[in-house]
C-alpha cells in the first residue's frame, strides 16, 4: 500500500480530515496549525525553501513559514509549511509524480563505486522484478554491485526513459497498484486518465498549471542555478478545483561552481543533468494526449 494516513488534520474552516501522504517516511510529518504541516527539517530543504520563497517559483511551491521545533518529547526540528490539501474540499485525489531521469544524487553514485562489493539483497530484489535483468555472471555470482542496481532501478519505472514517475496516487475508487513498475507511456497514460476520470474540468487545469510552471521555471534563479533530485509535482483536484505544485527539495542543492546545465539533456555520469524538463515536457504531453481522446 502507498499511502497512509499519518494524523489528522484540522482545515482552515476546522473541519478534521485525513492527512494524505503518498510518499517519504511515517514519522517524517506531522500537523501544524493554521493550514500548515510540518516536515522533518534537514538544511538542505530549508535552504531550498528559503531561496523559493524569493524566486518567481513562489507562487508553485507551498508556502514556507519558517523553522520550529517539535514538541517537548520531539527534539527534531521540522520545516512549517503550506498544506496543499487544506484548500480543497474532500474528497480530493491526490498524485505525486516524482520528476527526473534519476532519483538519487551523482555523489550516492559515486560513493556506491567506491566499493564494488557484490550485494546478495539487491541481487534477490532484481530477480524477484525481473528475473532477466541479471547478466550471466551476476547471476552466476548471485550478487550485483551497488553502483548497478542502482542505475538499473531507474529503470524499472518510467524514471529513465520519461524522465518522471508516478510514485502513488490517492482516489477513492481507484485499485491500488504497484506504481514502482509502471514504465511505458501508454501505462502512464492510463494510470492519468483513471486519476481525473469523473473529474473532467481537471485535465484542463492541470495542463494550463503545467504549462505556466515551464514558462516560469524558464526564468527561475533557483531552476538555473539548482540541480533539482528526487523532487515531485503534487496534483491535486476536488469537484471543482485542479492545480499542482512543486514539492520535496531534500536532495536538491546548487550545482558545483562553473557548471551549467540543460535541465533537458540527456544524464551522464558528471554531467548533473536531472532531466526536469525530460519529465515535464512528457507529463504535460501525456495529459495533453488524455484530454485529445
Ligand atoms: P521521499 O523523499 O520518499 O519522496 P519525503 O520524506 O522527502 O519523501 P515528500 O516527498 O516531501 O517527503 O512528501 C511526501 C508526501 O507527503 C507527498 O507525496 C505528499 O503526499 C505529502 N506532502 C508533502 N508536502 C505536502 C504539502 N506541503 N501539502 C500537502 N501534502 C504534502
Ligand atoms: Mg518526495
Ligand atoms: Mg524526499
Amino acid at each position: 500500500i502507498v499511502q497512509w494516513t499519518p494524523f489528522f488534520q484540522t482545515s482552515k474552516n476546522k473541519q478534521k480530515y485525513p492527512w494524505v501522504q503518498l510518499a517519504g517516511h511515517q514519522g517524517n510529518f506531522k500537523a501544524g496549525t493554521e493550514g500548515t504541516v510540518l516536515k522533518k527539517m534537514t538544511p538542505k530543504e530549508e535552504i531550498c525553501f528559503q531561496k523559493l520563497m524569493e524566486d518567481v517559483l513562489r507562487p508553485y511551491v507551498p508556502e514556507f513559514r519558517g523553522v520550529v521545533n517539535g514538541d517537548d518529547e520531539d527534539e527534531s526540528q521540522y520545516i512549517q509549511l503550506q498544506d496543499l490539501l487544506s484548500d480543497f474540499n474532500k474528497p480530493c485525489c491526490v498524485m505525486d509524480c516524482k520528476i527526473g531521469v534519476r532519483t538519487y544524487l551523482e555523489e550516492e553514485l559515486l560513493k556506491a563505486k567506491e566499493k564494488q562489493k557484490l550485494r546478495k539483497d539487491m541481487y534477490e530484489k532484481m530477480i524477484q522484478i525481473d528475473p532477466n535483468a541479471p547478466t550471466e555472471e551476476e547471476h552466476k555470482a548471485k550478487g550485483v554491485t551497488k553502483p548497478r542496481y542502482m542505475v538499473w532501478r531507474e529503470t524499472i519505472s518510467s524514471t529513465a526513459n520519461l524522465g518522471f514517475r508516478i510514485e502513488g496516487i490517492k482516489k477513492d475508487d481507484l485499485k491500488s497498484k504497484d506504481f514502482k513498475t509502471i514504465k511505458s507511456r501508454d501505462e502512464v497514460k492510463e494510470m492519468f486518465k483513471e486519476f481525473c476520470n469523473g473529474y473532467p474540468h481537471a485535465l484542463p487545469k492541470y495542463i494550463q498549471r503545467l504549462k505556466a510552471i515551464r514558462a516560469t521555471l524558464e526564468h527561475s534563479e533557483f531552476f538555473k542555478s539548482h540541480e533539482i533530485i528526487g523532487s515531485s509535482l503534487l496534483f491535486l483536484h476536488d469537484r471543482k478545483h485542479a492545480s499542482c505544485w512543486l514539492i520535496d527539495f531534500a536532495k536538491t542543492g546548487t550545482l558545483p561552481e562553473n557548471k551549467k546545465i540543460t535541465h533537458s539533456k540527456c544524464w551522464e555520469v558528471g554531467n548533473h543533468e536531472d532531466g526536469y524538463l525530460i519529465g515535464l515536457n512528457n507529463i504535460i504531453e501525456i495529459f495533453g494526449a488524455v484530454k485529445d481522446e
